[in-house]
């Protein structure tokens, strides 16, 4: 029998050892894919464990393949950063957001993930500004979450780039914090909003004394550097307990809602009146 989704084609691929067939399909496919639209954002939202509202959302790329179906990102955005694809494909992603935000509450920032290969482009600065201006978001409202990885490939560079972000008004989130360089040097250097503590870590909490104090130490660090903390991959009440114990302010996850396609509200319109 055939497979049916993308899930377990890959994983009859992987099983075979033809992992490097479905690597190269999946590079071949990329740009028709990109080009015929097959990309969608999705988004998740991001709470204020204080105010219990949503004060955010992560825009998440997807790939809707016509006849295999739903790619997730971490078969495709590795190949994609490695191709330099990633930068046309996050190019979108960044403008796609920017656009979506006029349809979300006012308040609420959309945070946009940028890829190592994407931040180290030349023309990065120039394609955020030229995205604000042609979708016209307030740069408060925009987030990019840059990981350390990213950061650390040309220090100098980086942190020119942060500097000039912040000068914008746009906000940024070191991704995946803890996951990358033990050297916190860099924290001295660069200029940020936020840290979000990584999945990896919320995951532990609840079995785990060290992941505790892995979390109270990042939420302490953050408070010394003046940044805020958000916490990803919640899934469970007692791990948002833990967290905002913890004193972490702002958390994402299954627990809060999946990522989904932008509701958007049909405008009401007025029937005609009888005269
Ligand atoms: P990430 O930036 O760390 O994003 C968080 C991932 O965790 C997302 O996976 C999200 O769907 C998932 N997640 C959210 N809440 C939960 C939860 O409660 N439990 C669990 N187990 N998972 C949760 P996703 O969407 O599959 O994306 C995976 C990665 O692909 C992202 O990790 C990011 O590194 C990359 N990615 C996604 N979209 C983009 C994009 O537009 N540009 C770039 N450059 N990378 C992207
Ligand atoms: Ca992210
Ligand atoms: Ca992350
Ligand atoms: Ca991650």
């Amino acid at each position: 029998a055939r497979a049916g989704g993308i899930g377990n084609w890959s994983v009859f691929h992987q099983q075979m050892g033809l992992v490097a067939e479905y690597r190269q399909w999946i590079e071949s496919e990329l740009h028709t894919a990109f080009e015929r639209g097959d990309f969608v954002v999705h988004y998740q939202p991001q709470y204020d464990l204080l105010s219990g509202k949503v004060v955010g959302y992560e825009a998440l790329v997807r790939w809707r393949h016509p006849e295999r179906g739903m790619i997730p990102p971490q078969e495709f955005v590795p190949i994609a950063e490695e191709t330099g694809m990633i930068a046309l494909i996050g190019e979108w992603v960044l403008r796609k957001a920017c656009a979506d935000a006029h349809l979300m509450p006012p308040e609420c920032s959309v945070a946009v993930n940028i890829s190592t290969v994407q931040f180290m482009t030349k023309d990065f600065l120039s394609q955020v500004r030229g995205v604000i201006k042609a979708t016209g978001i307030e740069p408060h409202r925009l987030e990019l979450e840059v990981t350390e990885t990213a950061m650390m490939q040309d220090r100098e560079r980086a942190a020119t780039i942060l500097e000039e972000l912040a000068r914008m008004g746009i906000s940024v989130a070191v991704d995946d914090f803890g996951t990358g360089y033990s050297n916190l040097s860099y924290l001295i250097d660069f200029t940020f909003k936020k840290l979000k503590i990584d999945q990896s870590f919320v995951r532990r909490l609840e079995t785990d004394a060290n992941s505790g104090a892995v979390v109270s130490t990042i939420v302490g660090l953050s408070r010394a550097l003046g940044v805020r903390t958000i916490a990803e991959g919640v899934e469970t009440e007692n791990q948002a307990t833990l967290l905002k114990a913890a004193g972490c302010e702002v958390v994402q996850g299954y627990l809060f809602g999946k990522p989904a396609p932008l509701q958007v509200r049909e405008t009401h319109v007025e029937p005609p009146r009888r005269v």
